[in-house]
């Protein structure tokens, strides 16, 4: 599902402005890791500025992955906000003192009277998120020898005995 504004009405007028609400239950983040648990709920305000649209929002939603040492299933809140200064395709002229790709880099081209704020949404989500998933900060994982969760108490395993091979494979996992 596409997150789609309509801005042909604040983008004629100067100095208008114009809220928007919206609510996905469904939202693909494009992250292996990560997908989302509750419904996505933004609410954002565009304002025609001089030159450009500025776009302010705020989101909120929750997100669910699994502890990447004992695969338990985990939840986590999030909230943020958003900016973007919004450019109108034809008006990059108006910038031809900047350098090339400084446009790009400042501003959010778009070319019609709708604008889809997907990837601002997902890059706005994802960067709240640690990029590894942990049950708890000190979690201590799976025994690398008989699989037991060890947050659940010591397994009876002489580690030292741990298969040379397989005390990599822990060791790379762990990374
Ligand atoms: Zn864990
Ligand atoms: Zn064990």
């Amino acid at each position: 599902m596409a997150l789609d504004l309509d801005i042909s009405r604040v983008r004629s007028v100067k100095g208008s402005s114009e809220r928007y609400h919206l609510e996905v239950s469904a939202f693909d983040l494009e992250d292996e890791n990560w997908s989302l648990a509750k419904p996505l709920v933004i609410d954002a305000e565009i304002s025609h500025e001089k030159q450009f649209l500025q776009m302010n929002g705020k989101l909120a939603t929750a997100v669910k992955g699994v502890c990447s040492r004992c695969l338990k299933p985990v939840e986590t809140p999030v909230e943020c906000s958003f900016a973007e200064q919004l450019l109108y395709a034809k008006d990059i002229s108006l910038f031809s003192h900047l350098a090339v790709g400084e446009v790009e880099e400042k501003y959010f081209i778009y070319d019609n009277d709708t604008l889809d704020i997907t990837d601002i949404v997902r890059e706005s989500i994802l960067a709240e998120l640690p990029l590894k998933i942990l049950c708890v900060e000190d979690c201590r994982g799976l025994c690398p020898k008989c699989g037991k969760n060890l947050n659940q108490g010591q397994c009876d395993c002489d580690l030292h005995e741990v298969d040379p091979r397989l005390a990599i494979l822990a060791t790379l996992m762990e990374d």
